[in-house]
């Protein structure tokens, strides 16, 4: 059963009243995202009948059509790839990258090491079998700094003509370090261009999407992708991913998703278009009501004297909260305190385990009504050092401040042993 006591409840209150003007902050932004999606709409002239789907092969699907022309002008874009058949944001990275990528071409990532689940297909350490390393595909990495900034010197000297791509993680992932922002991106796809102007820049988008009021892609961002059971997604949206940039590199990607000469044209639909279409409609509230979970989490956890990142009153590029926690026993405590206030899957207890794609063990919480939908609401992290959680999404603010309080008293369970 969910029991806060009172004494955290007063304590919720207080950092509410202390939180009015970030709060007011994000609302503004929503507003300007939700007429920014609302526009996209209207250009796209969606009506009664996008809301339909195919079967089969999914020859003009206008739904789908529709959806990926409202993509476009959200991300104020020349095309958009957006599919259902499209697993996850992963997959929607690596038609990136196998779509692009040719043997003898290096891809450079210039924010260091890659999100987990990009590595084996990447082929940094092992490779999966296809990895792109088995392709002869080479890859070169620049770590940030230790203050975890860009390190333009070492980034300068990285990039050659062998460079044809360069990934820029616009979200810490499970790094301990800030988000990059729009601004950042515009600068770093400059910078990039005028040493190689063949370099094809690409941003993987997960968790940026609609944080500020612009997007990579308006910024000099040849492309970006992600998931859209994440914040594009809504919370509505039960699968899928999306690629969003310039029309030949999509393309590319388009082909590598089906086949070169049928690229984008087919893909049923099946029930999907008006869950889509639904779902990004609904996005810049999913986002507004996740970065206030989000805010209000930060300033909880160092109100209990925790490290956390960011700070309640930073500025924010993506949903990410960082907790450090620590140890690994209070990892998995917040991850099951957190677990037992879900509206789904509340008697499970949360356990270490060794995910694919993830090389050291991983602890997470998330009670969803589509499987792994971290826009829902989650928590997790590697069990490793600095033993910090990372938590996001929370379609609803108020949810989510029962969940973080929640996950609190089972620390505070742990501490006062
Ligand atoms: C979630 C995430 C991914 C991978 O997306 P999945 O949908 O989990 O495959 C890649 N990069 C970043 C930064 C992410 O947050």
């Amino acid at each position: 059963m969910l029991e806060i006591d009172a004494e955290l409840w007063e304590k919720a209150e207080e950092l509410d009243e202390q939180l009015s003007s970030v709060y007011r902050k994000i609302d503004k932004l929503a507003a300007k995202n939700h007429e920014r999606v609302l526009q996209a709409f209207l250009k796209a002239q969606i009506s009664d009948r996008h809301l339909q789907g195919t079967t089969g092969y999914g020859y003009s699907d206008i739904g789908r059509q529709g959806i990926e022309e409202v993509f476009t002008h959200v991300f104020n874009a020349e095309a958009a790839l957006v599919r259902g058949q499209i697993v996850s944001g992963t997959h929607a990275i690596a038609l990136v990258l196998f779509g692009i990528l040719r043997p003898g071409d290096e891809l450079l990532s210039i924010t260091g090491e890659p999100y987990d689940t990009l590595q084996e297909m990447i082929g940094i350490r092992t490779g999966a079998l296809g990895s792109l390393r088995d392709f002869g595909i080479t890859y070169r990495q620049v770590d940030l700094t230790a203050a975890g900034q860009l390190d333009w010197p070492a980034i300068k000297q990285a990039v050659t003509a062998k460079t044809r791509l360069v990934l820029i993680q616009r979200s810490r992932g499970y790094a301990w370090r800030s988000a990059l922002t729009v601004e950042d991106i515009g600068r770093i796809c400059a910078e990039l261009k005028r040493i190689n102007s063949n370099i094809v820049t690409f941003v993987d988008n997960c968790y940026g999407e609609l944080v500020e009021n612009m997007e990579p892609t308006e910024v000099g961002a040849d492309l970006a992708a992600g998931s859209l059971i994440k914040n594009l997604g809504g919370g509505l949206a039960p699968t899928g991913g999306y690629v969003a940039g310039k029309e030949e590199y999509v393309a590319m990607a388009a082909n590598r998703l089906t086949s070169p000469g049928i690229g984008a044209a087919v893909g049923a639909t099946l029930d999907l278009n008006r869950w889509l279409l639904q779902g990004i409609y609904m996005a810049p509230l999913a986002v507004r009501e996740a970065l206030k979970g989000a805010v209000f989490t930060s300033a909880l956890f160092a109100d209990l004297g925790y490290e956390v990142s960011p700070a309640s009153k930073e500025d924010r590029g993506d949903l990410i909260q960082g907790i450090k926690l620590g140890s690994p026993e209070l990892m998995v405590a917040f991850c099951r305190g957190l677990q037992q206030s879900s509206p789904v899957d509340s008697q499970v207890i949360p356990e270490p385990w060794g995910m694919p794609g993830y090389d050291d063990y991983v602890v997470m919480a998330g009670g969803t009504f589509t499987q792994g939908s971290t826009i829902e609401l989650s928590a997790d992290g590697p069990i490793r050092k600095p033993y910090a959680i990372y938590l996001q999404g929370g379609l609803s603010t108020d949810y989510t401040k029962l969940s973080v309080l929640s996950a609190a008293k089972a620390c505070a369970a742990i501490t006062k042993k």
